[in-house]
């Protein structure tokens, strides 16, 4: 195992272990810790990270970065990483995406199991602790009830620079607002009538600070509490509450919340001292968001693609969520190389998307079986081919499933009077430096013969409709003496007789600019609309074995994958099923050009 880059995180988390900063830690009392404490195991001081989504939507590209990250420096540390969904809002949340989050987090290859114990939570848990700390805020004089209409709380909370005014309420003694908040909890008053607010500095210079809302009324079924509450804590403050009942040591979130981190401190340090959270706290370290090239990652806008059938579901081969970089055969591995290789940070910028398919290459190259496939095919004929071999005549052919790996066997296939080529691979006048196909050239047949070109035949359009050309005998690979005859270029074919016909998805970068939807530009004038050109190709007989999901490279072409559900479907007729592949990326980076 190659040594990791350092970064600021995994110096903290060193320090911190070096230090033994949590070694004095007490078990949080949470249910699934007390059971992890019976079991006598992992002691407390380890770190702890969490990977906390919202189940409102797939994930994508910047989520592996965060699963990546989280799960990853637990891994690394011997420590554990929570999977918690941040259910605190009830507003729309579907299991198809809690179900399709835990997938996702799966198949990039974490758990969230540790020694026999599943840390698999859900926020909604705590919201009798919630309310309880709340109630406890109150007592303490240290939270509000304003019943300031929203527009005046926006107004009265000022601006960068602007201090903020006192909400008339601010002054409310602590059994009135005892008595509103359980009025609120009650449902004596109406949505947005009151908010609980934590009382700390109107005239703060971060915003944030300026007695934030942390319960609101919301008249919303909860898919986990039902219609037991009618209020329901925010999320900044429901937040250091859920890291701090699981122990969390390390809470890693993206910068747009560097401004919350003060409140974060603030309420654990107002909870520990009221006995209800204990020392040491978690602490919140912020990071930089992944932004990828050619691609977009709001949720709203990616959900608008599929919608308008921009795409053909999240689980397209151009989206960059999860199931769509699975779909286009994306590795789980090639996801975790990428998001090493790209690190964190504390400064966002944007990450070229053709960093991705380098780790995917990388990933690919000693794993996949190789395989010739022509994508634009044109027919070659052989015509001294009865002549020399006799009308009919296949010749066996073979070429190593892995040229670094004899011991994975070799692929069969046939060489005969007709094959197919690439179109771009003749020319009638050829470029400068052309060394494939045109009228006197010699060129090798990968795996096969040598061959000169004749010339080709045309149709009305000046379209070439077949290639002819002459075999040179004895020059067959792998027999004695074939290579006397020199060529300067090598070509890809299949046989007639023994090719597979195949759909061939050749796919493209999903927005035409580098950096959509960061303009004045609605990003739908900025998709690219060549992102997908679907080929009928010819591809090796081996391939007929090929399962979903299963990765090639086809020589010279690059890295394809067998659709996970249109390759040999059986939910199409049977005059239909047939085999697709992906192309996952190029041998090499196109993306700049
Ligand atoms: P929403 O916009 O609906 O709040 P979100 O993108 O913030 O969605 P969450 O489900 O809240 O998604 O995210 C789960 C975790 O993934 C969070 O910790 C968040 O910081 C992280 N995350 C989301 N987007 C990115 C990104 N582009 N790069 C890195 N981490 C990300
Ligand atoms: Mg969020
Ligand atoms: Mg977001």
């Amino acid at each position: 195992e190659p040594l990791k880059p350092s970064n600021f995180l995994r110096q903290v988390i060193e320090r911190d272990l070096e230090q033994g900063t949590y070694a004095q830690r007490k078990w949080a009392g949470h249910p699934a810790d007390a059971q992890e404490h019976q079991r006598g195991e992992p002691d407390p001081a380890r770190i702890r990270t969490r990977f906390p989504p919202e189940p409102n939507g797939y994930l994508h590209v910047g989520h592996a970065k965060s699963i990546c990250l989280n799960f990853g420096l637990a891994r690394d540390y011997g420590g554990v990483c929570h999977m918690r969904f941040d259910d605190t809002n009830p507003e729309k949340e579907d299991q198809e995406y809690v179900d399709s989050i835990l997938d996702a987090v799966k198949w990039l290859g974490y758990s969230w199991d540790a020694n026999g114990t599943s840390h698999y939570y859900h926020a909604s848990d705590y919201f009798d602790f919630m309310y309880r700390a709340a109630e406890y805020l109150i007592e303490a004089g240290l939270a509000y009830v304003d019943e300031q209409s929203a527009e005046e709380m926006r107004h009265n909370r000022g601006d960068f620079g602007r201090p903020g005014t006192d909400s008339p309420f601010r002054s409310r003694s602590i059994d009135e607002n005892l008595q509103r908040f359980r009025d609120m909890r009650d449902g004596k008053l109406a949505d947005g009538a009151a908010v609980l607010r934590a009382k700390i500095d109107m005239a703060s210079p971060n915003i944030n600070m300026r007695d934030p809302a942390i319960y609101r009324i919301r008249r919303a079924t909860h898919h986990n509490t039902g219609d037991k509450w009618c209020i329901y804590p925010m999320y900044t403050y429901a937040h250091p509450i859920e890291d701090a009942l699981e122990n969390i040591t390390h809470s890693l979130c993206t910068l747009e919340f560097e401004d919350q981190r003060p409140f974060y401190d603030w309420l654990l340090d107002r909870l520990s001292e009221g006995g209800l959270i204990n020392k040491p706290h978690p602490r919140q370290y912020e990071f930089a968001r992944l932004n990828l090239t050619y691609v977009i990652t709001s949720k709203r806008k990616l959900k608008q693609l599929v919608d308008e059938k921009h795409v053909t579901g999240w689980d397209d081969p151009r989206m960059p969520t999860i199931v769509g970089m699975r779909r286009r055969g994306y590795t789980p591995e090639s996801i975790q190389l990428f998001a090493e290789r790209i690190g964190v940070t504390k400064s966002d910028s944007w990450i070229d998307y053709s960093t991705l398919d380098q780790a995917l290459r990388d990933d690919l190259d000693p794993k996949a079986a190789r395989a010739m496939a022509v994508l634009d095919p044109v027919k070659l004929v052989i015509t001294n081919w009865d002549e020399i071999h006799g009308a009919g005549f296949l010749d066996a052919c073979s070429a190593p499933v892995h040229p670094h790996d004899e011991a994975r066997g070799r692929r069969e296939f046939k060489f005969g009077k007709e094959l197919w080529i690439e179109r771009t691979d003749y020319e009638d006048v050829p470029p400068k430096g052309y060394n494939r196909l045109y009228p006197g050239n010699r060129v090798r047949l990968k795996y096969g013969h040598v061959i000169e070109c004749k010339g080709a035949t045309k149709d009305a359009e000046g379209r070439v409709t077949e290639v002819q050309a002459e075999l040179v005998p004895d020059t067959k690979s792998g027999t004695p003496g074939s290579d006397k005859v020199k060529v300067k270029g090598v070509i890809t074919w299949v046989a007639v007789a023994d090719a597979l016909k195949a759909e061939v998805r050749l796919y493209d970068r999903l927005f035409a600019v580098p950096q959509p939807d960061t303009t004045e530009k609605d990003f739908h004038e900025e998709l690219n609309p060549d992102s997908l050109t679907v080929a009928t190709a010819y591809v090796e007989p081996s391939l007929a074995s090929a399962k979903g999901d299963e990765k090639f490279q086809f020589e010279r072409h690059g890295y394809f994958v067998a659709d996970r559900k249109d390759h040999f479907s059986t939910l199409v007729s049977t005059s239909e099923r047939k085999p697709v592949f992906n192309r996952v990326a190029g041998m090499k980076d196109s993306w700049g050009k």
